[in-house]
């Protein structure tokens, strides 16, 4: 079960409005539900950790020429 609710979750303001998890083993439950097609870091300014979809996001933030 996940007791953590990602959609009331404090947002990072310095990570694109990026929802923080409290822990990284919290982090790494979502990780594991999504078949680890997300990553998890570590919040550069010590907001907790987020998660990225890699497969979806480098993409969006990378523009091709
Ligand atoms: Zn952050």
């Amino acid at each position: 079960m996940i007791d953590w609710c990602y959609s009331t979750a404090s947002r990072c303001c310095h990570c694109d409005q990026r929802a923080c998890f409290p822990d990284e083993r919290t982090a790494d439950r979502f990780v594991t539900k999504s078949e680890r097609r997300l990553v998890s870091f570590a919040c550069p300014v010590g907001n907790g950790w987020h998660v990225i979809y890699p497969a979806v996001e480098l993409k969006a933030s990378v523009p091709r020429r």
